[in-house]
Protein backbone atom coordinates (compact mmCIF):
# COMPACT_ATOMS: atom_id res chain seq x y z
CA UNK A 1 0.00 0.00 0.00
CA UNK A 2 1.24 3.80 -0.53
CA UNK A 3 1.77 5.59 2.33
CA UNK A 4 0.88 9.31 1.70
CA UNK A 5 4.20 10.40 2.52
CA UNK A 6 7.01 8.30 2.81
CA UNK A 7 6.51 5.89 -0.07
CA UNK A 8 7.89 2.08 0.90
CA UNK A 9 7.82 3.49 4.80
CA UNK A 10 11.33 4.98 2.97
CA UNK A 11 10.81 7.57 0.46
CA UNK A 12 12.16 10.97 1.64
CA UNK A 13 9.47 13.48 2.35
CA UNK A 14 11.15 15.73 -0.71
CA UNK A 15 8.60 13.54 -3.17
CA UNK A 16 6.38 16.33 -4.09
CA UNK A 17 4.06 15.59 -7.27
CA UNK A 18 3.11 11.93 -5.91
CA UNK A 19 1.03 14.02 -3.26
CA UNK A 20 -1.57 15.01 -5.57
CA UNK A 21 -1.39 11.88 -7.61
CA UNK A 22 -0.64 9.20 -4.97
CA UNK A 23 -1.58 6.29 -7.27
CA UNK A 24 1.04 3.40 -8.35
CA UNK A 25 1.32 3.81 -11.66
CA UNK A 26 2.29 0.66 -13.69
CA UNK A 27 2.05 1.35 -17.12
CA UNK A 28 1.27 3.99 -19.84
CA UNK A 29 0.89 4.37 -23.50
CA UNK A 30 0.50 7.90 -25.26
CA UNK A 31 -1.64 10.37 -23.14
CA UNK A 32 -2.75 7.20 -21.09
CA UNK A 33 -1.44 5.99 -17.91
CA UNK A 34 -2.82 3.07 -15.45
CA UNK A 35 -2.21 2.11 -11.79
CA UNK A 36 -1.52 -1.22 -10.50
CA UNK A 37 -5.38 -1.64 -9.64
CA UNK A 38 -6.03 -1.40 -13.50
CA UNK A 39 -7.17 2.40 -13.17
CA UNK A 40 -6.65 4.49 -16.33
CA UNK A 41 -6.00 8.42 -16.18
CA UNK A 42 -5.34 10.80 -18.69
CA UNK A 43 -1.88 12.15 -18.52
CA UNK A 44 -2.15 16.04 -19.00
CA UNK A 45 1.29 16.26 -16.60
CA UNK A 46 3.16 14.67 -19.69
CA UNK A 47 6.50 14.67 -17.05
CA UNK A 48 6.15 18.53 -16.59
CA UNK A 49 7.05 18.44 -20.36
CA UNK A 50 9.47 15.79 -20.48
CA UNK A 51 6.90 13.59 -22.42
CA UNK A 52 6.07 15.73 -25.34
CA UNK A 53 5.74 12.86 -27.18
CA UNK A 54 3.79 10.96 -24.89
CA UNK A 55 4.36 7.80 -22.72
CA UNK A 56 6.21 4.62 -24.93
CA UNK A 57 6.56 5.63 -28.46
CA UNK A 58 5.97 2.77 -30.47
CA UNK A 59 8.86 4.30 -33.14
CA UNK A 60 11.35 5.14 -30.35
CA UNK A 61 10.57 1.95 -28.34
CA UNK A 62 11.82 0.18 -31.09
CA UNK A 63 14.86 1.93 -31.90
CA UNK A 64 15.71 1.89 -28.27
CA UNK A 65 15.09 -2.24 -28.12
CA UNK A 66 17.38 -2.51 -31.09
CA UNK A 67 20.25 -0.47 -29.85
CA UNK A 68 19.84 -2.48 -26.97
CA UNK A 69 19.85 -5.65 -28.37
CA UNK A 70 22.92 -5.03 -30.28
CA UNK A 71 25.20 -4.43 -27.55
CA UNK A 72 25.63 -0.98 -28.36
CA UNK A 73 27.45 0.89 -25.65
CA UNK A 74 25.02 2.30 -22.97
CA UNK A 75 27.17 4.95 -21.14
CA UNK A 76 30.73 6.41 -23.07
CA UNK A 77 31.23 9.59 -21.03
CA UNK A 78 32.16 11.41 -23.89
CA UNK A 79 33.77 8.97 -26.22
CA UNK A 80 32.53 9.10 -29.59
CA UNK A 81 29.73 6.64 -30.41
CA UNK A 82 27.65 6.10 -33.57
CA UNK A 83 24.75 6.55 -31.54
CA UNK A 84 26.18 9.90 -30.78
CA UNK A 85 27.74 10.92 -34.38
CA UNK A 86 24.08 9.83 -35.29
CA UNK A 87 22.42 12.22 -32.99
CA UNK A 88 25.07 15.00 -33.90
CA UNK A 89 23.74 14.66 -37.76
CA UNK A 90 20.24 14.29 -37.36
CA UNK A 91 19.51 17.32 -35.03
CA UNK A 92 21.83 19.10 -36.93
CA UNK A 93 20.10 18.18 -40.92
CA UNK A 94 16.47 18.11 -39.54
CA UNK A 95 16.76 20.95 -36.55
CA UNK A 96 19.83 23.71 -36.71
CA UNK A 97 20.24 24.05 -40.67
CA UNK A 98 16.80 24.60 -41.64
CA UNK A 99 16.04 26.93 -39.40
CA UNK A 100 19.51 28.87 -40.21
CA UNK A 101 20.90 28.01 -36.68
CA UNK A 102 25.02 28.07 -36.64
CA UNK A 103 25.00 26.09 -33.36
CA UNK A 104 28.20 23.99 -31.34
CA UNK A 105 26.38 21.54 -29.19
CA UNK A 106 27.83 20.49 -25.73
CA UNK A 107 26.62 17.42 -23.86
CA UNK A 108 26.16 17.87 -20.35
CA UNK A 109 24.53 16.29 -17.59
CA UNK A 110 21.40 14.71 -17.69
CA UNK A 111 19.57 16.97 -15.56
CA UNK A 112 18.12 20.54 -16.95
CA UNK A 113 19.96 22.05 -14.32
CA UNK A 114 23.49 21.03 -15.43
CA UNK A 115 22.42 22.63 -18.73
CA UNK A 116 21.72 25.58 -17.49
CA UNK A 117 24.61 25.56 -15.09
CA UNK A 118 27.31 24.96 -17.79
CA UNK A 119 25.26 27.91 -19.98
CA UNK A 120 25.57 30.30 -16.49
CA UNK A 121 29.29 29.46 -16.63
CA UNK A 122 29.88 30.11 -20.41
CA UNK A 123 28.22 33.45 -20.38
CA UNK A 124 30.40 34.26 -17.65
CA UNK A 125 33.62 32.84 -18.97
CA UNK A 126 32.97 34.09 -22.49
CA UNK A 127 32.46 37.96 -21.36
CA UNK A 128 34.70 38.26 -18.22
CA UNK A 129 31.35 39.94 -16.35
CA UNK A 130 30.00 38.27 -13.17
CA UNK A 131 26.03 38.96 -12.81
CA UNK A 132 23.30 37.28 -15.30
CA UNK A 133 20.19 39.32 -15.52
CA UNK A 134 17.43 37.29 -14.55
CA UNK A 135 13.44 37.47 -14.72
CA UNK A 136 10.75 38.04 -12.44
CA UNK A 137 8.82 34.07 -12.43
CA UNK A 138 11.62 32.60 -14.09
CA UNK A 139 12.37 28.73 -13.27
CA UNK A 140 15.96 26.98 -14.22
CA UNK A 141 16.32 24.57 -11.56
CA UNK A 142 17.12 23.03 -8.49
CA UNK A 143 21.32 23.43 -8.31
CA UNK A 144 22.60 26.52 -6.80
CA UNK A 145 23.44 28.04 -9.86
CA UNK A 146 20.02 27.26 -11.67
CA UNK A 147 18.53 28.49 -7.92
CA UNK A 148 20.21 31.72 -7.90
CA UNK A 149 18.38 32.90 -11.59
CA UNK A 150 14.94 30.88 -10.42
CA UNK A 151 12.71 32.97 -9.01
CA UNK A 152 10.40 31.20 -7.03
CA UNK A 153 11.48 31.08 -2.96
CA UNK A 154 9.93 28.10 -1.78
CA UNK A 155 12.74 26.67 -4.01
CA UNK A 156 15.26 29.35 -3.39
CA UNK A 157 14.82 28.94 0.60
CA UNK A 158 15.58 25.30 -0.06
CA UNK A 159 19.12 26.16 -1.15
CA UNK A 160 20.30 27.23 2.74
CA UNK A 161 23.33 29.43 1.31
CA UNK A 162 23.23 33.08 -0.60
CA UNK A 163 22.42 32.26 -4.06
CA UNK A 164 24.63 35.16 -5.75
CA UNK A 165 25.35 36.57 -9.03
CA UNK A 166 22.12 37.46 -10.03
CA UNK A 167 20.21 40.33 -11.35
CA UNK A 168 16.15 40.64 -11.06
CA UNK A 169 14.75 42.11 -13.80
CA UNK A 170 10.35 42.21 -13.84
CA UNK A 171 9.22 39.90 -17.35
CA UNK A 172 6.97 41.38 -19.77
CA UNK A 173 3.55 42.64 -18.12
CA UNK A 174 4.81 42.22 -14.75
CA UNK A 175 4.02 45.62 -13.55
CA UNK A 176 1.15 45.80 -15.34
CA UNK A 177 -0.05 46.62 -19.27
CA UNK A 178 1.20 50.27 -18.76
CA UNK A 179 4.45 49.65 -17.65
CA UNK A 180 7.35 49.09 -19.90
CA UNK A 181 9.73 46.67 -18.34
CA UNK A 182 12.64 46.72 -21.32
CA UNK A 183 12.68 50.62 -21.35
CA UNK A 184 13.56 49.80 -16.89
CA UNK A 185 16.27 47.49 -18.69
CA UNK A 186 17.60 49.74 -20.51
CA UNK A 187 17.52 52.56 -18.37
CA UNK A 188 19.66 50.72 -15.74
CA UNK A 189 22.50 49.96 -18.30
CA UNK A 190 22.74 53.65 -19.26
CA UNK A 191 22.43 55.82 -16.42
CA UNK A 192 25.75 55.15 -14.51
CA UNK A 193 24.24 55.89 -11.18
CA UNK A 194 21.77 52.92 -11.62
CA UNK A 195 23.50 50.54 -9.23
CA UNK A 196 23.37 47.78 -12.09
CA UNK A 197 26.22 46.05 -13.32
CA UNK A 198 25.92 45.15 -17.15
CA UNK A 199 25.59 41.45 -16.71
CA UNK A 200 27.51 38.43 -18.42
CA UNK A 201 23.93 37.60 -20.06
CA UNK A 202 20.21 37.18 -19.68
CA UNK A 203 18.31 33.98 -19.00
CA UNK A 204 15.16 33.49 -20.28
CA UNK A 205 12.24 31.40 -21.16
CA UNK A 206 10.08 32.52 -24.14
CA UNK A 207 7.47 30.89 -22.07
CA UNK A 208 7.33 30.76 -18.54
CA UNK A 209 6.25 27.10 -17.46
CA UNK A 210 6.57 26.82 -13.87
CA UNK A 211 6.21 30.45 -13.41
CA UNK A 212 2.90 30.79 -14.96
CA UNK A 213 3.16 30.56 -18.09
CA UNK A 214 3.18 33.75 -18.87
CA UNK A 215 4.53 34.74 -22.21
CA UNK A 216 7.29 37.09 -23.53
CA UNK A 217 5.73 38.78 -26.95
CA UNK A 218 7.56 38.74 -30.15
CA UNK A 219 8.43 42.36 -29.92
CA UNK A 220 9.56 42.15 -26.60
CA UNK A 221 11.87 39.51 -27.28
CA UNK A 222 13.27 41.71 -30.56
CA UNK A 223 13.52 44.32 -28.61
CA UNK A 224 15.71 42.27 -25.65
CA UNK A 225 17.87 41.42 -28.38
CA UNK A 226 18.60 44.69 -29.29
CA UNK A 227 18.83 45.90 -26.19
CA UNK A 228 21.50 43.09 -25.50
CA UNK A 229 23.51 43.28 -29.00
CA UNK A 230 23.53 46.57 -27.98
CA UNK A 231 25.83 45.96 -24.67
CA UNK A 232 27.45 42.97 -25.50
CA UNK A 233 24.92 40.94 -23.09
CA UNK A 234 24.82 37.20 -24.52
CA UNK A 235 20.97 36.02 -24.66
CA UNK A 236 20.55 32.61 -23.00
CA UNK A 237 17.27 31.25 -23.80
CA UNK A 238 16.27 28.04 -21.07
CA UNK A 239 13.99 26.05 -23.39
CA UNK A 240 14.19 23.28 -21.27
CA UNK A 241 10.23 22.88 -20.85
CA UNK A 242 9.00 25.36 -23.79
CA UNK A 243 11.26 23.73 -26.42
CA UNK A 244 11.17 20.26 -28.76
CA UNK A 245 8.09 21.61 -29.78
CA UNK A 246 5.67 22.22 -26.86
CA UNK A 247 4.89 25.50 -28.15
CA UNK A 248 4.02 24.62 -31.67
CA UNK A 249 7.30 25.25 -33.05
CA UNK A 250 11.16 23.42 -32.50
CA UNK A 251 11.94 26.21 -30.47
CA UNK A 252 9.89 28.73 -28.39
CA UNK A 253 11.73 31.65 -30.02
CA UNK A 254 11.20 30.53 -33.77
CA UNK A 255 8.46 32.89 -34.14
CA UNK A 256 10.22 35.78 -32.88
CA UNK A 257 13.29 35.34 -35.26
CA UNK A 258 15.53 36.05 -32.12
CA UNK A 259 19.01 34.50 -32.44
CA UNK A 260 19.99 33.66 -28.99
CA UNK A 261 23.81 33.14 -28.32
CA UNK A 262 22.99 30.31 -25.74
CA UNK A 263 20.10 27.54 -25.69
CA UNK A 264 19.45 24.90 -23.33
CA UNK A 265 17.38 21.73 -23.81
CA UNK A 266 16.30 18.95 -21.98
CA UNK A 267 12.91 17.20 -20.55
CA UNK A 268 11.60 16.23 -24.19
CA UNK A 269 15.10 16.23 -26.03
CA UNK A 270 15.15 12.32 -25.95
CA UNK A 271 11.52 11.95 -26.49
CA UNK A 272 11.29 9.01 -24.56
CA UNK A 273 11.57 10.69 -20.65
CA UNK A 274 15.18 9.28 -20.88
CA UNK A 275 17.50 12.34 -19.09
CA UNK A 276 19.35 13.74 -22.09
CA UNK A 277 20.42 17.85 -22.04
CA UNK A 278 22.05 20.27 -24.27
CA UNK A 279 23.76 23.25 -24.57
CA UNK A 280 23.64 25.29 -28.07
CA UNK A 281 26.23 28.10 -28.25
CA UNK A 282 27.30 30.31 -30.72
CA UNK A 283 30.96 28.58 -32.24
CA UNK A 284 32.03 32.23 -31.46
CA UNK A 285 31.56 31.57 -27.45
CA UNK A 286 32.76 28.17 -27.25
CA UNK A 287 35.93 29.19 -25.23
CA UNK A 288 36.06 25.97 -22.84
CA UNK A 289 38.88 24.10 -21.79
CA UNK A 290 38.98 20.59 -22.37
CA UNK A 291 37.25 18.96 -19.67
CA UNK A 292 36.21 22.58 -17.67
CA UNK A 293 32.55 21.83 -17.44
CA UNK A 294 32.52 17.44 -16.95
CA UNK A 295 30.16 14.75 -15.95
CA UNK A 296 30.15 11.18 -15.83
CA UNK A 297 26.67 10.86 -17.11
CA UNK A 298 27.18 12.97 -20.67
CA UNK A 299 27.42 10.18 -22.69
CA UNK A 300 23.89 8.58 -22.38
CA UNK A 301 23.05 6.64 -25.71
CA UNK A 302 19.55 5.36 -25.07
CA UNK A 303 18.92 8.83 -25.16
CA UNK A 304 20.81 9.67 -28.37
CA UNK A 305 19.23 6.60 -29.92
CA UNK A 306 15.85 7.88 -29.03
CA UNK A 307 16.43 11.57 -29.54
CA UNK A 308 17.38 10.64 -33.12
CA UNK A 309 14.74 8.74 -33.85
CA UNK A 310 12.39 11.43 -32.41
CA UNK A 311 13.51 14.03 -34.79
CA UNK A 312 13.37 11.75 -37.81
CA UNK A 313 9.85 10.62 -36.96
CA UNK A 314 8.60 14.03 -35.90
CA UNK A 315 10.65 17.19 -37.23
CA UNK A 316 11.70 16.08 -40.82
CA UNK A 317 8.85 18.19 -42.74
CA UNK A 318 6.72 20.77 -40.82
CA UNK A 319 3.83 18.48 -40.58
CA UNK A 320 4.17 17.92 -37.34
CA UNK A 321 4.56 21.25 -36.03
CA UNK A 322 0.98 22.50 -37.99
CA UNK A 323 -0.77 19.59 -36.77
CA UNK A 324 0.60 20.54 -33.08
CA UNK A 325 -0.46 24.32 -34.07
CA UNK A 326 -4.29 22.49 -34.96
CA UNK A 327 -4.51 20.97 -31.64
CA UNK A 328 -3.31 24.05 -29.33
CA UNK A 329 -5.62 25.80 -30.94
CA UNK A 330 -8.51 23.24 -29.98
CA UNK A 331 -7.28 23.74 -26.47
CA UNK A 332 -7.59 27.75 -26.45
CA UNK A 333 -11.03 26.72 -27.72
CA UNK A 334 -11.69 24.32 -24.76
CA UNK A 335 -10.34 26.59 -22.25
CA UNK A 336 -11.79 29.95 -23.42
CA UNK A 337 -15.57 27.60 -22.95
CA UNK A 338 -14.20 26.95 -19.63
CA UNK A 339 -13.40 30.23 -19.26
CA UNK A 340 -17.01 31.81 -20.71
CA UNK A 341 -18.56 29.64 -18.03
CA UNK A 342 -17.05 30.50 -15.18
CA UNK A 343 -16.24 33.84 -14.86
CA UNK A 344 -16.17 34.42 -11.43
CA UNK A 345 -13.76 31.61 -11.05
CA UNK A 346 -11.13 32.18 -14.16
CA UNK A 347 -9.27 35.23 -13.86
CA UNK A 348 -7.46 34.66 -17.53
CA UNK A 349 -6.60 32.14 -20.31
CA UNK A 350 -2.87 31.65 -20.51
CA UNK A 351 0.22 30.65 -22.53
CA UNK A 352 0.46 29.50 -26.07
CA UNK A 353 0.80 26.82 -28.29
CA UNK A 354 0.97 23.31 -26.18
CA UNK A 355 1.52 25.07 -23.28
CA UNK A 356 -1.59 26.72 -22.36
CA UNK A 357 -3.84 26.57 -18.78
CA UNK A 358 -6.12 29.22 -16.99
CA UNK A 359 -5.58 31.41 -14.08
CA UNK A 360 -7.95 30.77 -11.38
CA UNK A 361 -8.73 33.86 -9.50
CA UNK A 362 -8.57 32.20 -6.50
CA UNK A 363 -5.41 29.48 -5.61
CA UNK A 364 -8.09 27.02 -3.42
CA UNK A 365 -10.38 26.90 -6.70
CA UNK A 366 -7.06 25.95 -9.04
CA UNK A 367 -6.16 23.37 -6.35
CA UNK A 368 -9.63 21.95 -5.97
CA UNK A 369 -10.30 22.22 -8.80
CA UNK A 370 -7.09 19.94 -9.78
CA UNK A 371 -8.23 17.52 -7.26
CA UNK A 372 -11.62 16.87 -8.78
CA UNK A 373 -10.23 16.22 -12.74
CA UNK A 374 -7.41 13.40 -10.62
CA UNK A 375 -10.52 12.00 -9.26
CA UNK A 376 -12.24 11.71 -12.39
CA UNK A 377 -9.12 10.10 -14.27
CA UNK A 378 -7.51 13.36 -15.45
CA UNK A 379 -3.39 13.78 -13.86
CA UNK A 380 -3.34 17.69 -14.05
CA UNK A 381 -0.62 19.98 -12.40
CA UNK A 382 -0.91 23.60 -11.43
CA UNK A 383 1.91 25.96 -11.77
CA UNK A 384 2.57 30.52 -10.79
CA UNK A 385 3.42 32.02 -8.18
CA UNK A 386 0.54 30.72 -6.05
CA UNK A 387 -0.09 27.65 -7.89
CA UNK A 388 -3.40 29.26 -9.24
CA UNK A 389 -2.27 28.72 -12.94
CA UNK A 390 -4.04 25.43 -14.30
CA UNK A 391 -1.49 23.99 -16.88
CA UNK A 392 -2.65 21.91 -19.67
CA UNK A 393 0.22 20.17 -20.80
CA UNK A 394 -1.65 17.22 -22.73
CA UNK A 395 1.54 15.32 -24.83
CA UNK A 396 1.44 16.43 -28.79
CA UNK A 397 0.73 13.58 -29.87
CA UNK A 398 -2.48 13.07 -28.30
CA UNK A 399 -5.76 12.43 -30.19
CA UNK A 400 -8.44 14.84 -30.90
CA UNK A 401 -10.61 12.17 -28.94
CA UNK A 402 -8.96 11.83 -25.76
CA UNK A 403 -7.71 15.57 -25.51
CA UNK A 404 -11.62 16.71 -25.95
CA UNK A 405 -11.88 13.65 -23.03
CA UNK A 406 -9.21 15.47 -20.51
CA UNK A 407 -10.38 18.79 -21.64
CA UNK A 408 -13.90 17.44 -20.62
CA UNK A 409 -12.72 16.17 -17.21
CA UNK A 410 -11.42 19.47 -16.64
CA UNK A 411 -14.32 21.59 -17.58
CA UNK A 412 -16.73 18.75 -15.17
CA UNK A 413 -14.12 19.88 -12.67
CA UNK A 414 -14.65 23.71 -12.95
CA UNK A 415 -18.60 22.68 -12.59
CA UNK A 416 -18.11 20.62 -9.77
CA UNK A 417 -16.05 23.23 -7.93
CA UNK A 418 -18.68 26.09 -8.96
CA UNK A 419 -21.57 23.81 -7.73
CA UNK A 420 -19.18 23.29 -4.66
CA UNK A 421 -18.84 27.33 -3.64
CA UNK A 422 -22.49 27.96 -4.37
CA UNK A 423 -23.69 25.33 -1.58
CA UNK A 424 -20.71 26.42 0.72
CA UNK A 425 -22.32 29.96 0.30
CA UNK A 426 -25.77 28.89 0.75
C1 LIG B 1 12.56 21.62 -15.61
C2 LIG B 1 13.30 22.85 -15.96
C3 LIG B 1 14.65 23.04 -15.62
C4 LIG B 1 15.41 22.07 -14.76
O1 LIG B 1 15.52 20.80 -15.30
P1 LIG B 1 15.84 19.58 -14.31
O2 LIG B 1 15.96 18.40 -15.22
O3 LIG B 1 14.67 19.47 -13.38
O4 LIG B 1 17.09 19.90 -13.61
C5 LIG B 1 15.27 24.19 -16.04
N1 LIG B 1 14.62 25.12 -16.75
C6 LIG B 1 13.33 24.98 -17.10
C7 LIG B 1 12.66 26.04 -17.91
C8 LIG B 1 12.61 23.85 -16.68
O5 LIG B 1 11.32 23.73 -16.99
Amino acid sequence: MFEQKFFGGRESAVASYCRSFPAVFERSQGAEIWDEGGRRYLDFLSGAGALNYGHNNADLKEALLGYIAGDGPAMSLDLRTSAKAAFIRVFSENILQPRNLDYSIQFTGPTGANAVEAALKLARKATGRQTVATFTNGFHGMSLGALSVTGNSHHRGGAGTFLSGAARLPFEGYLGDGFDTLAYFEKLLTDPSSGFDCPAAVILECVQGEGGLNVASNDWLQRLQSICRAHGILIIVDDIQAGCGRTGTFFSFEESGIFPDIVTLSKSLSGYGLPFSIVLMRPEIDCWTPGEHNGTFRGNNHAFVTATAAIELFWKSDDFSLAVQALAARVTEHLDAISAAHPSMVLCRKGRGMMQGIACRSPEDAAQITRFAYEDGLIIERAGPQDEVIKVFAPLTISESLLDEGMGILSGAFDRCAKMKACGAA
